[in-house]
């Protein structure tokens, strides 16, 4: 609030008095502090009494008396000398010098005039007083009117006054206290930039205030606290109760050094009526105790030497990214890293240059593996990365061969030459079964393989390999080059006629020529082929090989079965592809036979029509695996294309176990016949299975015992 001056008001209505009011004398007295005297405070009249009385104490008892006696006009005092019956004399400092006239109405020398000046609630707050009237009469009904106005107006400068100074007394008050507090506090203003703040603040912040005041305290917070510090303002606003203070939050500050504190920081709303809400925020240095957990949690975490995480550490991380692999279909890596010979250099150099030697391993291992993979110390001379999210064991592959050369560069410490290298074993997650326990213990033991075979090489561990969704996934990022590198190859299988033992053809069965896993049959990787997106280009190329093979052959051989892949069934286009191999190898349509199973036929609707576009080519059709489906028999009527036979070779397997099988086999070699279908029987691996068959009626058979599937080249020697 605007603050009036006090003695100037005061001495404005005195002037007005004298001025308008027709009296040469006015004096305001203010009730002391002490309230037990009144002090003069303005003064209008000549200028000796101006003298005399300004600042003049009087004793409230006087004044007590002088009222007691006087009678009331109104709000005003008239102490009339006729009636009174004490002496103005004593109470009154200066009487003035009139001339006395005998009109009642005449104003006599020892006659005063109060105007008491009071607050609303009657408390006392001074007195004015006037004198000395020019007319030298009573004043009438109309000054004393004006009398009373001015005292109100007096009287309430006085309030005004007295309330200006409480609450100067009041917020210096409360303003020592925020200044002097230990505790960081501020205040933000409606756009929450601080308004005002104190030294502790200042000290803790560690920046003059004026680089503060005006600037939101996001800016002093560490970038990584940003969020809580939007959260607890957010939260504020949310709760809009008076009583709302937001949960404390625990955050970072940047000095200017760059250094970090902590605080857990309160914020309590200001909230006024006509004044948008100001927020208070306090802070507790919690930098301390936080420096101290952050010791304690690196003690219990991380290797000492090394600054490392240490075993428990990296194995629940190794944990967590197990997991992971589970939802994302990830695959991770781990890598055991055995520090070669560091009992000699311990030995012949001291611990000293031992523990250098470690930890500059650690530094090379670290700097070379990806930002995400965990190098931890698991003691000694061991180490363990872990490696979520490998994109492909041969990334894995990769990195290890990395970290050993990385090992491997010269190193020098307290002027001795030294020639570091770790031997390193690795190992994968086998799906969901593998345990952070299993896995660290498969790396162990190719870790020992690689350092008693080769020691600073690296081994994989093996079984992890073989039989694990790894080799799937590998498999799948090596099937691209394969194709390009044409490690794909077809073997032929003879389909031999029982009668004559004559070859009727052969059967194209794929294998993968692998660089490092040797010659893999279908079963090893078809599942990773089929389904992918290189299920088209390795099945077109199947049929292509095969037809172009077959064109090479005597023209009394070149009959070749072909198995059709369930995409290639399901591509309307398979017609126009088995045309134009049969155009670009010269093979005649008579000469291929496509193998398809049951249940790739059945999943389509359009199934027969497909077929009857295959048979119009001149191909034959031949149902694969016969048996293994759920179709049955009655599959054969609603497929009238088809011209051959193959039973699975379960029922030859079966034919000296059960005589379900015996009933089986013969009872399809019958219907085959009654359908005009060539019957041939696969999985024959004895000479009396297929004397067994031959006498079933089986037209043909396939089988180890008439030939295994073989590269063309061996097949025409
Ligand atoms: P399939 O069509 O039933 O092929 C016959 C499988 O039986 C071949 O296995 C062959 O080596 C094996 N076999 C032959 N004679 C005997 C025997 O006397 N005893 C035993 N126990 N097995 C015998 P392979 O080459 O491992 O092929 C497995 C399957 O992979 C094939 O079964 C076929 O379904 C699929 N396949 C092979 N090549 C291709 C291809 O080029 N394309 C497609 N889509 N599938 C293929
Ligand atoms: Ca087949
Ligand atoms: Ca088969």
């Amino acid at each position: 609030m605007a603050e009036i001056n006090l003695a100037e008001t005061l001495q404005l209505v005195a002037d007005t008095i004298v001025e308008s009011l027709g009296f040469d004398v006015a004096v305001i007295n203010l009730l002391d502090d002490d309230r037990q005297a009144m002090v003069v405070a303005a003064v209008t009249g000549p200028e000796e009494l101006r003298a005399t009385l300004l600042h003049r104490r009087q004793g409230l008892k006087g004044w007590a008396q002088l009222l007691a006696a006087s009678e009331p006009w109104g709000r005003l005092r008239f102490l009339d000398h006729a009636k009174s019956t004490v002496d103005p004399a004593d109470i009154l400092s200066w009487i003035p010098d009139l001339p006395i006239s005998d009109d009642p109405n005449a104003w006599h020398p020892e006659d005063s005039l109060f105007a008491p000046l009071e607050a609303p609630d009657g408390r006392q707050l001074g007195m004015l007083s006037v004198d000395v009237p020019r007319d030298g009469l009573r004043p009438d009904a109309s000054t004393r009117h004006a009398l009373e106005a001015l005292a109100v107006t007096a009287s309430l400068a006085i309030q005004h006054a007295t309330l200006a100074a409480e609450s100067r007394r009041v917020s210096a008050r409360f303003r020592a206290v925020f200044d002097a507090s230990p505790i960081p506090v501020g205040l933000l203003g409606a756009d929450r930039c601080v308004v005002s703040l104190n030294d502790a603040f200042c000290r803790f912040l560690a920046r003059p205030r004026e680089d503060v005041v005006g600037h939101n305290p996001l800016e002093f917070t560490h970038p990584d606290d940003v969020g809580s510090g939007l959260a607890i303002l957010h939260a504020m606003r949310s709760d809009c109760s008076d009583a709302a203070d937001a949960a404390p939050v625990e955050k970072r500050y940047l000095l200017p050094d760059g250094s970090v504190v902590w605080a857990r920081l309160h914020l309590a709303a200001l909230r006024s009526p006509d004044e948008p809400d100001m927020l208070i925020s306090q802070l507790e240095d919690i930098t301390d105790r936080k420096r101290a957990e952050a010791r304690l949690l690196q003690q219990a975490h991380f290797d000492t030497l090394t600054g490392l995480p240490n075993r428990a550490n990296s194995m629940r991380r190794l944990r967590a990214a197990l997991e992971a692999d589970i939802e994302a279909g990830t695959l991770t890596a781990v890598f055991f890293c055995d520090v070669d010979r560091l009992k000699l250099v311990n030995d012949a150099h001291g611990h000293a240059v031992g523990d250098a030697y470690l930890q500059e391993i650690a530094r090379r291992i670290q700097a070379t593996v990806r930002s995400d993979d965990t190098v931890g110390r698991l003691g000694g001379d061991e180490f363990v990365v872990v490696l979520p999210a490998v994109g492909s064991p041969t990334e894995a592959l990769g990195l290890a061969g990395r970290v050993i050369d990385a090992v491997r560069q010269p190193l020098r410490l307290g002027g001795e030459g030294f020639s570091p290298s770790v031997s390193l074993g690795i190992a994968y997650a086998a799906g969901a079964s593998s345990t952070p326990d299993e896995m660290l213990a498969q790396a162990d033991t190719a870790m020992y393989r690689a350092k008693t075979e080769d020691r600073g090489s690296w081994r994989v561990h093996d079984t992890a390999v073989k039989n694990s969704a790894v080799s799937q996934l590998q498999l799948r990022s090596d099937v691209a080059a394969a194709l390009e590198l044409e490690q794909f190859v077809l073997h032929y299988q003879p389909i031999v006629r029982l009668s004559d033992r004559k070859v009727m053809g052969y059967e194209a069965l794929l294998r993968w020529q692998h660089p490092t896993r040797g010659l893999l049959a279908p079963a090893a990787f078809l599942d990773v082929i089929l389904d992918s997106e290189y299920e088209t280009p390795v099945t077109d190329w199947v049929l292509r090989q095969a037809c172009r093979d077959a064109a090479r052959r005597p023209r009394d051989q070149r009959r070749v079965n072909v198995n059709v892949s369930s995409i290639q069934v399901g591509r309307r286009d398979l017609p126009d592809l088995v045309l134009a191999c049969l155009r670009d190898s010269g093979l005649e349509a008579g000469d291929l036979v496509l193998e398809l199973t049951e249940d790739r036929l059945l999943s389509r609707p359009d199934g027969a029509e497909l077929l009857d576009r295959l048979r119009s080519l001149g191909v034959s059709i031949a149902i694969d695996d016969f048996g293994t489906g759920y179709a049955g028999l009655q599959y054969l009527q609603r497929f009238p294309h088809i011209n051959i036979i193959k039973l699975d070779r379960s029922f030859i397997a079966g034919l000296w176990q059960d005589e379900v099988s015996e009933h089986i086999v013969r009872g399809v070699v019958d219907i085959a016949h009654s359908c005009g279908l060539t019957m041939v029987v696969e999985g024959v691996e004895t000479a009396e299975q297929a004397e067994f068959v031959r006498q079933l009626g089986a037209d043909a058979a396939q089988g180890y015992y008439f030939g295994r599937p073989e590269p063309y080249a061996e097949l025409h020697e």
